[in-house]
């Protein structure tokens, strides 16, 4: 097996077995190979293993990346866990299964609209600001329950739970406890926590979605595969 495949193997492992630490069932928390920045031949080893979980950060090398390896594995189940611009909506809803990055109401609005044109519904999660940081997008704390119910109520996505990104610094413990009660507040199941530094962390507080890049695909190219210019960087 390809070094990807093996690493995939160790992470799928390491998440069963925090799942059964944590008193959950093994199968509790899915996992989702983030496979950005990466080209379609590093991916492949990943999907001859079987797995069909992925995720891009940008709609672009999605659109370049995927498309062809869907033929070979039409059973893949692609994630955008990267900020979206509101315009791209429709290119996502297209390529995409689950949008992990709604993070503000103009993005909500033109994903509900691109989904009516469409004819296609990728589950949604609300990506939420734990931290408070400027520089990241997500929804305030304060703001969650009445952005959820509108997103639910008046434009009718199908919300399936919530995601975050902790500060890179300092404990992610109470930020994935946070989003677990935000979570339960708004009775979201879902919970997209944990990443390749914390993702047993994650687990631990009730992540049940984790999204690993690193520590399947190792140390990340540059940019985007195809590249795209870094002035198009969000
Ligand atoms: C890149 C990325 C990941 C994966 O990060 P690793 O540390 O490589 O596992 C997870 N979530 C989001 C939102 C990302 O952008």
């Amino acid at each position: 097996m390809s070094d990807a495949g093996v690493r995939l193997a160790g992470v799928a492992a390491r998440l069963r077995a925090a799942c059964a630490r944590a008193g959950r069932p093994e199968d509790a928390a899915a996992l989702v190979a983030v496979s950005k920045f990466h080209g379609a031949d590093a991916v492949l080893p990943a999907l001859r293993t079987g797995h069909l979980r992925f995720a891009e950060n940008r709609v672009q090398e999605a659109q370049t990346k995927w498309p062809a390896l869907r033929e070979r594995y039409p059973h893949v189940e692609l994630h955008l866990i990267g900020s979206l611009q509101s315009n791209k909506a429709a290119d996502a809803v297209r390529v995409f299964d689950v949008v992990q990055s709604v993070d503000r109401p103009k993005v909500a609005t033109a994903l509900a609209r691109a989904m009516d044109r469409e004819g296609r519904r990728p589950r949604c999660y609300v990506q939420v600001n734990t931290g408070a940081e400027g520089q990241k997008g997500g929804i305030a704390v304060g703001e969650v329950a009445a952005f959820v119910k509108e997103c639910r109520e008046t434009l009718d996505l199908p919300v399936a739970g919530l995601m975050c990104i902790p500060p890179a610094a300092g404990d992610p413990a109470p930020h994935f406890r946070l989003l677990r009660s935000l979570a339960a507040d708004t009775g979201l199941p879902g919970l997209s926590m944990g990443m390749s530094g914390d993702f047993e962390t994650a687990v631990a507080e009730g992540s049940t979605l984790v999204r690993v890049g690193s520590a399947v695909f190792g140390a990340r190219p540059a940019g985007p595969a195809g590249a795209a210019p870094a002035t198009e960087l969000p």
